[in-house]
C-alpha cells in the first residue's frame, strides 16, 4: 500500500477498501488513526497566513484529517473531481445552495424530495434571501424544460425521490441545465454511489447523506458534496469555513469505515428489497408497492438506464386499511423497527399518514397513508416471515398462505 493512491482505475470495491486510507507515518499502523485535535502548530510567523483556508492543517472548523480522508474516498467512489464532507446530509444540501446562489437567481426542483430540501428551496431560499424557486415533477423532463427561466441557475432533483421513489432521467435533465446555462445537483442518497453515479451521467453535483448508506451501520451522520473542484473550493470556504457545519473526526472516521463494506452491503440491500418488493406485491391487503426495480413501477424503465447493479434498499407501500390499522400493523413487528432514517444495517419503517404536508404533489396512491420501508441486510426470509405475521395480525392475510 505505501503511499500508493487508489484512484478510478481500481474496481468499486478495491477503492472502497484501500481509497483515502494508508500506514500512518507515526506508528506504522495500516489504519490511518483519529485526529481529535481542534487546533494546529503555526509557523515562526502566522501573521501572513489565511485563516479560512481550508487545505492547511490550522483549526478544525476548517476542516481535519478525517475529514480529508473520507472526502478522496468519497470524490472517487462517486467519479468526481473533488468532495466536500460536512456534518449531516443536510448541511451539504444547503452548504451547496447558500455557495452557489444568490439573490435574484432562480431554481428548479423535484416536487417530491426529503423535507429539508422543500423546507430550504420552497420556503427558506425563497422567502429570506429572495431566490426565485419553482417546484415541478421532474419525473417529466418536459416539465423541468418549461419551467427554465434566462435566470435558472440550479435544477436540484432527488431520484429515486424520498418518500415516494419517484425517478427522474438523469442525462435528460443535465441536458436541459447545460443547454440553458444552468448547474444540475443530484441527491443521491437513496442510490447510494454503489447503484448510481449522477456525475458520471451527466450532473454537476451528487450530494449524500452519509448517515444512510455510506456509513450503513445508523450510529454517525454527515453529508457530502461531490463535484468540480472549482465549485467544492466556493463551497468549503463559504459553507464549511463561514457556516461552520464541520464534521467531527470521531463521524468522518466511523462513516469511513463503515464505507469500507457499501458494496456487499447494497449488493444485500438490492437484492432483499427486489424480493419484499415482488412478496409485498402480491398480498391482496397491500393497495401498492412504490420499487423502482419493479417492472409494474412507474420509474423502472428511467431506473433502468440509470441505475446498476440494483435498486437500493429503500421501498413505499400502503395497506387496504385504514389509519389505525397500519399503525396496529406496525405495533406486531419484531425483526422491524419503527424509526425515521433509512440506509441502516437493519429495517426501519415510518408510517407517513395522511396529514403530510406535501400529499398534494404525491401521487394519488400515496393518498390514504403509506410506509416507507428501509429494507436492511437480515435475511430475507425473516424479513417476510415478520411481515406475513403482522398482516395476518391486523387481518389483512390469511394465517398459512403466501
Ligand atoms: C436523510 C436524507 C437527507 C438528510 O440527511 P441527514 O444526514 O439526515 O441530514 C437528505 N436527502 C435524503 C434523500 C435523505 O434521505
Amino acid at each position: 500500500m505505501g503511499t500508493h493512491t487508489f484512484g478510478p482505475e481500481y474496481g468499486f470495491a478495491t477503492r472502497a477498501v484501500h481509497t483515502g486510507n494508508d500506514i500512518d507515518q507515526d506508528s506504522g499502523a495500516i489504519k490511518r488513526p483519529i485526529t481529535m485535535a481542534n487546533s494546529y502548530a503555526l509557523p515562526y510567523d502566522p501573521s501572513a497566513m489565511n485563516w479560512s483556508a481550508s487545505e492547511e492543517n490550522i483549526y478544525t472548523r476548517n476542516g481535519g484529517a478525517n475529514q480529508r480522508y473520507l472526502q478522496e474516498k468519497l470524490a472517487v467512489l462517486e467519479g468526481g473531481e473533488d468532495c466536500v464532507v460536512l456534518a449531516s446530509g443536510v448541511a451539504a444540501l444547503s452548504g451547496l445552495f447558500f455557495a452557489l446562489l444568490k439573490q435574484g437567481d432562480h431554481v428548479v426542483f423535484s416536487s417530491v424530495t426529503y423535507i429539508a430540501a422543500y423546507r430550504l428551496l420552497n420556503e427558506l431560499f425563497n422567502n429570506k434571501f429572495g431566490v426565485e424557486t419553482t417546484l415541478v415533477d421532474t419525473t417529466d423532463p418536459r416539465n423541468v424544460e418549461a419551467a427554465i427561466r434566462p435566470n435558472t441557475r440550479l435544477i436540484h432533483i432527488e431520484t429515486p425521490g424520498n418518500p415516494t421513489l419517484m425517478v427522474s432521467d438523469i442525462r435528460a435533465i443535465a441536458d436541459i441545465a447545460h443547454r440553458n446555462g444552468a448547474l444540475l445537483s443530484v441527491d443521491n442518497t437513496f442510490a447510494s454511489p454503489f447503484n448510481q453515479r449522477p456525475i458520471e451521467l451527466g450532473a454537476d453535483f451528487s450530494v449524500e447523506s452519509l448517515t444512510k448508506y455510506i456509513n450503513g451501520h445508523g450510529d454517525a451522520m454527515g453529508g457530502a458534496i461531490v463535484g468540480k473542484t472549482e465549485y467544492l473550493d466556493q463551497i468549503r470556504a463559504q459553507s464549511q469555513v463561514n457556516l461552520g457545519a464541520t464534521i467531527s473526526p470521531f463521524n468522518a472516521w466511523l462513516i469511513m469505515r463503515g464505507s469500507v463494506t457499501l458494496p456487499l452491503r447494497m449488493r444485500q440491500h438490492n437484492e432483499n428489497a427486489l424480493t419484499v418488493a415482488r412478496w409485498l406485491e402480491r398480498q391482496p391487503g397491500v393497495s401498492f408497492v412504490a420499487y423502482p426495480g419493479l417492472e409494474s413501477d412507474p420509474g423502472h424503465a428511467v431506473a433502468k438506464t440509470q441505475m446498476a447493479p440494483g435498486f437500493g434498499g429503500v421501498l413505499s407501500f400502503g395497506l387496504r386499511a385504514d389509519h389505525d390499522t397500519h399503525n396496529a400493523f406496525v405495533s406486531h413487528l419484531k425483526v422491524i423497527t419503527s424509526a425515521v432514517s433509512l440506509g441502516h444495517d437493519e429495517s426501519l419503517i415510518v408510517f407517513l399518514g395522511e396529514d403530510d404536508e406535501r400529499q398534494y404533489l404525491f401521487p394519488e396512491r400515496f393518498h390514504n397513508g403509506f410506509f416507507r420501508f428501509s429494507v436492511g441486510i437480515e435475511d430475507a426470509e425473516d424479513i417476510i416471515a415478520d411481515l406475513r405475521q403482522a398482516l395476518e395480525a391486523v387481518g389483512l392475510a390469511e394465517p398459512g398462505k403466501d
